[in-house]
């Protein structure tokens, strides 16, 4: 079936400059960290808005323009004050880090920010309001682990916390889901709604890969949102069959249970098998698959997809392109690398599927509003 898809990006995105690094850390001789690109770098979040474009598949999307959040946005969750310190680094001339010493941003990049969160918003705005049916907001900085108080692993703002919070807002009364198939746990996500019993969040991850000691099963919500948080932590190596066990067994199903009105992944394509950050084994196929899941359960088709992380430059693109191919229904490339899709490692195995099991046991606990 062909689907109306929203597409928002802006080529200031690729301008958020996060300087010299050596991978994580900041270059020092002394350490022997020679400096080179940080791993959060502009290449990845390029490519994939290229291949959208030389693929063709550009026009068949319905472009969004991108635009600024307002401070009355930004402030539904994050304090004045830090949006008032953030925005004096980012006039400093060499800039600065908005909190953790992780999250870098040179001069201007408080404005490049919020016009991250403001992408989001506007994508969540054309799919509230029927100018589309789904869409994807390619997006950088990303926004998954910022939390209320600040900045946090590479995100100035809470970019689908704010987003979410502003459809929350203007249509009361709606349920939202979320979904975080990033590598990393969605912490940002989790902390914005953790008490908020209309917005379930669902996060993939790694098991203790970032932030550490994160993202474990027992963090279940609290005070009115108790049992609208699920971590499913996965064990460094699942592919494929691993996360589609995980989305048929306990994805889908507390969807189906919570029944919201909007659907929003948080996307990173560091789940990929060829990423530098993570050990996990996904394919672009892979990907595809999840996205026709989570599209088989959602309501009159409201799915929207937010930008995370993915620092695999040469790989992440076609990640892209085949999520964004599934949103839409139209085929343009095949997968080159898909014979990673005959890996051994992409069947699901006994201490994968253990895990998986364990969450699907929170699913009895989460309210039914079917
Ligand atoms: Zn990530």
């Amino acid at each position: 079936m062909t689907m109306k898809t929203g597409y928002v990006y802006h080529e200031l995105f690729g301008w958020h400059d996060t300087g010299t690094n050596a991978g994580f850390f900041p270059s020092d001789p002394a350490k022997g960290l020679q400096p080179f690109l940080n791993y959060e770098n502009a290449e990845t979040k390029k490519r994939i808005h290229e291949l959208i474009v030389v693929s063709g598949l550009i026009d068949h999307l319905h472009r969004i323009p991108a635009r600024h959040a307002t401070d009355d946005e930004l402030l539904l969750v994050h304090p004045q004050s830090y949006l008032t310190n953030l925005k004096k680094i980012s006039e400093q001339r060499l800039g600065g880090d908005a909190g953790d010493g992780e999250t870098p941003l040179a001069k201007g990049g408080y404005e490049i920010g919020t016009m991250a969160v403001g992408a989001v918003t506007a994508l969540a705005q054309s799919i509230m309001s029927g100018e589309v049916d789904n869409g994807y907001a390619l997006v950088r900085p990303p926004g998954h682990h910022a939390i209320r108080s600040g900045g946090m692993g590479y995100c100035l703002f809470s970019n689908l916390g704010i987003a979410l919070s502003v459809i929350k807002r203007d249509n009361p009364g709606i349920r939202i889901a979320t979904v975080d198939w990033d590598v990393h746990h969605g912490n940002g996500t989790q902390d914005v709604f953790y008490n908020d019993p209309n917005v379930l969040t669902i996060s993939l991850h790694q098991d203790r890969l970032y932030p550490r000691n994160s993202g474990m099963r027992s963090e279940i919500g609290e005070g009115a949102g108790i049992n609208t948080n699920l971590n499913i932590p996965l064990p460094a190596g699942t592919g494929n069959g691993g996360y589609q066990y995980a989305f048929e067994h306990v994805v889908a199903p507390a969807i189906k249970k919570f029944n919201p009105d909007l659907i929003a992944v948080a996307s990173g394509f560091d789940s990929c098998v060829y990423d530098p950050l993570g050990r996990m084994m996904l394919t672009a196929n892979g990907y595809a698959k999840l996205t026709e899941i989570l599209m088989s359960v959602s309501k009159n088709n409201k799915l929207m997809i937010a930008h995370e992380g993915g620092y695999n430059a040469v790989y992440s693109p076609f990640c892209g392109l085949f999520v964004l191919q599934q949103l839409s229904g139209v085929k343009k490339l095949d997968d080159p690398f898909d014979h990673t899709e005959n890996y051994p490692g992409q069947a699901l195995f006994e201490h994968q599927k253990f895990e998986v099991d364990e969450a699907a046991k929170l699913l009895s606990a989460l309210p039914d509003n079917r």
